[in-house]
């Protein structure tokens, strides 16, 4: 039995990297995960697959956030999910964690670029949060994903790191609302993290990346998992509103 047995969790963007190894981490500590995807139903089944396979509970749910009715979308197939497997719709656990990166220098953003970057790094989170607190029992847990970029300076990506700027005021000021309900509210923000992006194929590349980390490589998924995986937990019950560097010491210059 582990510590989250008998909870339920909603981790978004979980098809892939960071999302992916939470969804597996928190399967393994005994949650029943929703395993939610944008785009790529058959990594997300994989996904899935690999829990039950490893004798945890999960399920794969659809939404492409940023889009009209995506939180509406989500809750639909989020509780259909919970119901079916558990006669409820209590959801314990949610982790912000779906993201897009920016890509675009300042100078060539365009407006609907930069309210796409907005809408599924920013607002999505908000109406998630918004909407599952009316299905999260007191006790619960919200962590949102950010980004080591909202204290480390990186003109390419000021449209994304603006976003991420937003997701941390969720923290801060969320937490202070449901303080009184026991649900912890805390972001997360990972440094350079290996994902299925090809520049990690690039041994040059990934020395460059690694040198920016006190430990001299990259992050690799379980490394922020883990610490998301401990913020979940009843260990975490006396901290709330906090930022949470995981960024294998980036941060510290
Ligand atoms: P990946 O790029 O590997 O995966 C992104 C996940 O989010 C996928 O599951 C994808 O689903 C989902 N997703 C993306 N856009 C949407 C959308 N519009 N609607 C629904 N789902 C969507 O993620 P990472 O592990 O790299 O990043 C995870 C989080 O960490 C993000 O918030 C990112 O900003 C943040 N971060 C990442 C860093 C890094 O170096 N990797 C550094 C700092 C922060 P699908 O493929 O099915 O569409």
């Amino acid at each position: 039995m582990g510590n989250l047995t008998g909870k339920t969790a909603l981790v978004t963007g979980a098809s892939r990297g960071m999302g992916r190894a939470t969804a597996e981490r928190l399967a393994r500590d005994g949650a029943l995960v929703a395993v939610h995807y944008g785009t790529n139903e058959e990594a997300a089944a994989e996904v899935v697959a690999g829990i039950e396979q490893d004798g945890g509970r999960a399920f794969a749910v659809r939404a492409e956030l940023g889009a009209p009715g995506d939180v509406h979308e989500l809750f639909l197939a989020l509780e259909e999910g919970l119901k079916e497997r558990t006669g409820s719709t209590e959801l314990d656990i949610l982790v912000n964690n779906a993201g897009v990166m920016g890509g675009v220098k300042p100078e060539d953003t365009t407006p609907e670029q930069f309210d796409r970057i907005v809408a599924v790094n920013a607002k999505a989170p908000f109406f998630i949060i918004q909407r599952a607190l009316a299905n999260m029992p007191d006790g619960g847990r919200i962590v949102n994903i950010s980004s080591g970029l909202t204290r480390f300076a990186n003109p390419d990506e000021i449209a994304y790191a603006m976003s991420k700027g937003a997701v941390e005021q969720l923290a801060l000021h969320f937490a202070k609302a449901l303080g009184p309900r026991g649900i912890t509210v805390n972001s997360v923000a990972p440094g350079i993290t290996r994902n299925g992006n090809p520049v990690f194929d690039m041994p040059e590349a990934v020395e460059a990346m690694a040198a920016l980390s006190t430990f001299n490589r990259v992050g690799e998924p379980s490394d922020v998992a883990d610490v998301v995986a401990f913020l979940v937990s009843d260990d975490a019950r006396w901290v709330t509103g906090s930022f949470v560097d995981a960024s294998g010491g980036t941060l510290l210059g």
